[in-house]
């Protein structure tokens, strides 16, 4: 049984008076019946992680370099993030695709250097509006997992997160037919490259709009174990709702 996952992405959002949500979040679910996984930018990772101590959220970045030190100003090496108290990294979001012309074989590096430094590699896929509208959806999701998952993975350092581009901070959201394709696909494409046993133990999150509202709906799709979330993680009574509607 794959362990439900309520990952929450703070993107460029948060200071340290947000750790007010972590305490209320923490007051809500002290004993979650599955994970919860916050990521803040990369300047609260510390002082998230202290706060939560050895409580049930997990912490992480939201990118990494795949080096392992040197001159990449502005950079934050994997192992930085484990120092910081990081257990996960969410890599190939596609705002950092768009935004810093990340590659696939960037965030296969990346991941290779997660993976290494002990993190657990969130990677994320999904198509523009465009390319849905031109039936290329599966193609695209399938190079996207062919390029960016490096070949040492398993159940427990690996997340995949598919987010279509056009459902992030829009408000809409697929089908649940559409999500249920694209994540049984998903699930079939791990199985054929890593084996059934990895292929079926990988938790595959959807994110895209997701809220307390529509939460449930979603989480009863087939291979969807939880959800990527942005907007809504950044209020613990709204990310709460999420959380309950997965537990
Ligand atoms: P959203 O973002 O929940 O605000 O749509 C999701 C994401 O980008 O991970």
């Amino acid at each position: 049984m794959r362990k439900k996952l309520a990952a929450g992405n703070w993107k460029m959002n948060g200071t340290t008076a947000s750790l007010a949500e972590v305490d209320a979040l923490l007051a809500a679910h002290p004993a979650p019946g599955c994970e919860i996984l916050l990521c803040p930018p990369a300047t609260l990772v510390s002082a998230m992680s202290a706060r939560i101590g050895d409580g049930p959220i997990h912490t992480g970045g939201q990118d990494c370099h795949a080096e392992p030190s040197g001159a990449h100003t502005g950079d934050i090496a994997a192992g930085m993030l484990v120092d910081a108290g990081a257990s996960h990294v969410i890599l190939g979001h596609s705002e950092r695709r768009q935004d810093h012309n990340e590659s696939d074989k960037d965030v296969r590096n990346k991941a290779k250097a997660a993976i290494a430094a002990g993190l657990v590699a969130v990677v994320c896929c999904g198509e523009s509006d465009a390319e849905r509208e031109a039936m290329n959806t599966l193609e695209i999701i399938s190079g996207q997992l062919a390029g960016s998952i490096p070949d040492n993975v398993t159940g427990e350092n690996l997340v995949v997160a598919y987010e279509p581009i056009w459902a992030i901070g829009t408000g809409k959201v697929p089908t649940l037919d559409q999500i249920g394709e694209v994540h049984d696909f998903i699930r079939t494409q791990l199985e054929r490259r890593f084996g059934e046993g990895v292929g079926r133990s990988v938790r595959l999150l959807y994110g895209g709009s997701v809220k307390p509202s529509n939460a449930d709906d979603i989480f009863a799709v087939s291979n969807v174990d939880g959800a990527l979330v942005g907007g809504a993680s950044l209020k613990a009574a709204d990310f709460s709702g999420i959380i309950t509607a997965l537990d």
